[in-house]
């Protein structure tokens, strides 16, 4: 297998089950009348996957249109500066529209035109998987809707224009908070009435069943090529994989691959916003007070929810770590310990951000500063023969007019 061809994970994993069940996680809690298109999503995805044909053309948009596979950079300066362990960058920064998000996205737009679904609905919180849609969709040809919080697109306006540059439609949703879990909302509602011609593209590894292993499968390239990568520039494995976790999509993206090396240790990273105290986070795992398992968008996890079921506002100065949920699967790895889930405060990520800005030249996206503040606490704690790898899955750009107003 080469780096940047084929991209199916060469170990088996027991989960999900053929309900699509996580242990005590994920499932389908969803109306009845999508339960038959559900099925056959499940079917076209089998089929696409078990054929070298849909293989053959992600491998050669992966490469060719993306960018794969994404370089892996020595933070030498950082490294040396902490005193503990390598820390090394898997350089998703890098791929075309300058985050992960595009590979899932890519994957799912071929698996709507092999279903011969031209019509696509998708949701956006930040922009960031709206503007991906909107990229695969103008590529392959395909009409795209999508729901975006009418709070959000006044705060995101430059991803809004960039979306319709693409030949996307943009509509407004004026419900609840006006933000991302009322978009996600609108668009269930929209694949509910066109369910026969349409194509729901989910960003993160949320969702019904086949949503969060498909997505897993399609960010697992992260992981195989970074894996290859670090046995060929170290010769042995990370001790540790970082990754920062909104709906969990790239962390699950890189986890994959090493989900079998038992000695490599993964850590995620949720937003902890101006603290856990007060409430004002997205920490799902690490506030047992307000978050406990249940159901939001159709799958089961832990929520961000008071006494009486009502999800949570939450925080987190990166838009895309600002969701009341995480995917089903991190509930699963946190409860079998295969993986361990701490956070970063606002300030720690603003603070983590500017550090490898000045160390490196790299600009991170403010999720991907949370995973780099976590890398920063610990590698000082380490050896330094030991070796961490860090997703840095997104790059700064987009949060220059946030990181302004909040060193102002
Ligand atoms: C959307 C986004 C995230 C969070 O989403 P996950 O599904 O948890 O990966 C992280 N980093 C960047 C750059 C993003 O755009």
């Amino acid at each position: 297998m080469t780096q940047s061809g084929g991209y199916i994970p060469t170990h088996t994993t027991n989960v999900p089950d053929e309900r699509g069940y996580y242990g005590d996680f994920g499932g389908r809690y969803v109306p009845e009348t999508l339960i038959p298109a559900l099925d056959d999503l499940v079917i076209a995805y089998r089929e696409a996957m078990a054929d070298p044909a849909f293989q053959g053309r992600l491998a050669d948009l992966q490469k060719n249109y993306t960018g794969r596979p994404t370089p892996i950079t020595y933070a030498e300066r950082l490294s040396e500066h902490l005193g503990g362990a390598r820390i090394y960058l898997k350089r998703e920064d890098l791929a075309h529209t300058g985050a992960h998000k595009i590979n899932n996205a890519l994957g799912q737009a071929l698996l709507a035109q092999r279903m011969g679904k031209r019509r696509v609905v998708a949701e956006t919180g930040a922009g960031q998987h709206g503007v991906a849609s909107a990229t695969v969709s103008a590529l392959l040809g395909l009409e795209c809707h999508v729901y975006m919080g009418s709070v959000d697109m006044a705060r995101q306006e430059p991803n809004v224009f960039r979306m319709k540059l693409l030949g996307a439609e943009v509509i407004p949703v004026e419900s609840g908070s006006k933000t991302l879990k009322d978009a996600i909302n609108e668009a269930i509602r929209d694949w509910v009435t066109n369910v026969n011609a349409t194509f729901y593209l989910l960003g993160s590894a949320l969702g019904p069943h086949p949503y969060p292993m498909m997505v897993r499968d399609f960010q697992s390239v992260i992981g195989i090529e970074a894996r290859g990568q670090m046995l060929d520039r170290t010769g042995r494995l990370p001790d540790v994989c970082i990754a920062c976790v909104g709906g969990g999509s790239n962390a699950i993206g890189l986890f994959h691959a090493f989900r079998d090396d038992e000695q490599v240790e993964l850590i995620g990273v949720e937003a902890g916003g101006h603290g856990i105290a007060g409430g004002e986070h997205a920490a799902r795992f690490a506030d047992l007070s307000i978050s406990r398992p249940g159901v939001l968008h159709g799958t089961r996890s832990f929520v961000m929810q008071n006494a009486d079921g009502q999800i949570m506002n939450t925080h987190s100065i990166s838009a895309g770590l600002d969701y009341a949920s995480v995917g089903p699967e991190h509930a699963y790895l946190r409860q079998q310990e295969r993986a361990y889930y701490t956070f970063a405060t606002d300030e720690e990520a603003l603070t983590a951000l500017q550090t490898l800005s000045r160390m490196e030249g790299i600009i991170p996206a403010l999720e991907s500063a949370h995973a780099v503040a976590e890398a920063i606490k610990r590698a000082p704690t380490l050896p330094k023969d030991s070796i961490m790898l860090v997703n840095l899955s997104g790059r700064g750009d987009k949060d220059l007019n946030t990181v302004i107003g909040a060193l102002a």
